[in-house]
């Protein structure tokens, strides 16, 4: 705190204020606080000495101990290589602590002024690490003769919407229907239904996140492969629609569209118990008629669109966007796009756009698909997502059985698990409805949309 004090020519701390580092770079920020605004930034640490000095027989809990306890256990995977000596403990900041400097340059210990449920907000400025020790100091006035635990939470700046589209044999027909397919590509996708997803669900178990991702099963995986998406509910995971047979939508009619939502409500319905609220188009196939669809069943969510990349919106009711007729004259197409709001629609059901598209999958990287252009399936599996972002977002990551269950892809699809987890407290797995309810309700009570 030394350098705190010094850079600033006080001996409080207050709102805004920034902690400075022995090499005077900012390191903190107070961003908020609750309590009347009395800290202490000049106290030393306690240690087992003070309390010998204070009269304490035997030994007596520390901050100082806390401390180098805390750093010698902290679990060596995601903590940085760091050392610090026995014998020296920080400059500290004494949140709560109350200590009088009088007319004389007298240092006095007083109760302190804050009350239980009171907080104090710090934003990081720069890579950290934090050690807070809820001082156990009970012979001077610090904690008012009762020390207490203090709660300390760091906020989960990332929620990642891990999903699995269960694709199977019906990618085959649908969006992948081609004359040449034959019994070799639909093994692949029995190998999905029978292998991969079972593979999946494994190491999402193995992980402890089976319940927070989400299965998109078009119906006739469902069907066909009864055992493993009963497997997939039972494993506590949310289940969403993918169409029947994967259609592409402009393979369709409007009434074939109709028909085929109504059969998958029905088959999920049978499977999970209750009417699913959760779509995701096959191969992102959507259109206006579908997000008319999803409102009128109710639906909470759609996942299917970018019109923004890692946050949430409402989906929106955009006008069809017609392509450009060049055989008519130039001045027929000069002209902007209508483009509809992604706000609460008042007076409609509101649909939530959860967003995912090609860069968020594995399919197109990690599996050939001899019929379709962008394929490519021999891309290294060594690749992982990597940095970091100073908003909060959430990281959509769609991953096939059919792909990511194979062999030589399911310890990439393990080690991206594992290094999201790496991130600790700022990473938080849902599932797609967790999202959408909770940003919906939080937009629905006032804070308006994008
Ligand atoms: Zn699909």
């Amino acid at each position: 705190m030394v350098y705190t004090r010094t850079g600033f020519l006080k001996v409080s701390l207050s709102k805004g204020d920034k902690l400075y580092s022995t090499r005077r770079k900012p390191m903190l920020t107070l961003t908020e606080d609750t309590t009347r605004g009395v800290h202490d930034i000049i106290w030393s640490a306690c240690d087992a000495e003070r309390y010998r000095m204070q009269g304490y027989d035997g030994y007596h809990d520390n901050c100082t101990d806390n401390m180098h306890k805390l750093l010698r256990e902290a679990p060596k995977e995601n903590f940085p290589d760091f050392h610090i000596t026995d014998d020296w403990v920080p400059d500290p900041l004494n949140l709560f602590m109350n200590v009088a400097i009088d007319h004389r340059g007298q240092l006095d210990i007083r109760v302190p002024t804050s009350e239980k449920g009171q907080f104090v907000v710090l934003k990081a400025e720069s890579d950290l690490i934090i050690v807070t020790s809820s001082c156990p100091q009970d012979m001077a006035p610090v904690n008012g003769g009762q020390p207490t635990d203090c709660d300390h939470r760091r906020r989960r700046r990332v929620k990642v919407a891990l999903s699995f589209d269960f694709d199977a044999v019906s990618h085959w027909l649908g969006t992948g229907c081609h004359p040449n397919n034959n019994m070799a590509d639909y093994s692949s996708g029995i190998f999905a239904g029978q292998v991969g997803a079972v593979r999946l669900l494994t190491l999402l178990k193995k992980h402890g996140i089976s319940d927070k991702v989400t299965w998109f099963s078009p119906g006739h995986t469902i069907e066909t492969f009864p055992e493993t998406a009963r497997a997939v509910v039972d494993s506590g995971a949310e289940v969403g629609l993918h169409g029947y047979s994967h259609e592409g939508i402009y393979q369709m009619t409007e009434e074939q569209e109709t028909e085929v939502l109504l059969k998958c409500i029905d088959a999920a319905t049978k499977l999970v118990g209750k009417k699913p609220r959760r779509y995701r188009a096959p191969m992102y196939t959507i259109r206006e008629s579908t997000v008319k669809l999803l409102r009128q069943y109710e639906f909470l969510y759609d996942s299917s669109l970018v019109h923004h990349d890692s946050q949430p919106y409402f989906t929106p009711a955009d006008p069809p966007i017609k392509p450009i007729d060049f055989s008519q004259p130039a001045s027929s197409w000069l002209q902007p796009t209508p483009i509809a709001s992604q706000c609460y629609p008042e007076g409609m059901h509101a649909l939530v756009e959860i967003p995912c598209g090609w860069y968020n999958e594995d399919m197109m990287l990690l599996q050939y698909l001899p019929h379709l252009a962008n394929s490519n399936g021999y891309v290294s599996t060594r690749v992982r997502g990597s940095g970091s972002a100073d908003f909060d977002f959430i990281f959509p990551i769609l991953m096939h059985p059919d792909t990511s269950g194979m062999a030589h892809v399911i310890g990439m699809a393990e080690r991206v698990v594992l290094w999201l987890k790496g991130w600790g407290e700022d990473v938080e797995f849902c599932t797609h409805e967790q999202i959408a309810g909770s940003w919906s309700k939080e937009k629905k009570n006032g804070k308006g949309g994008r």
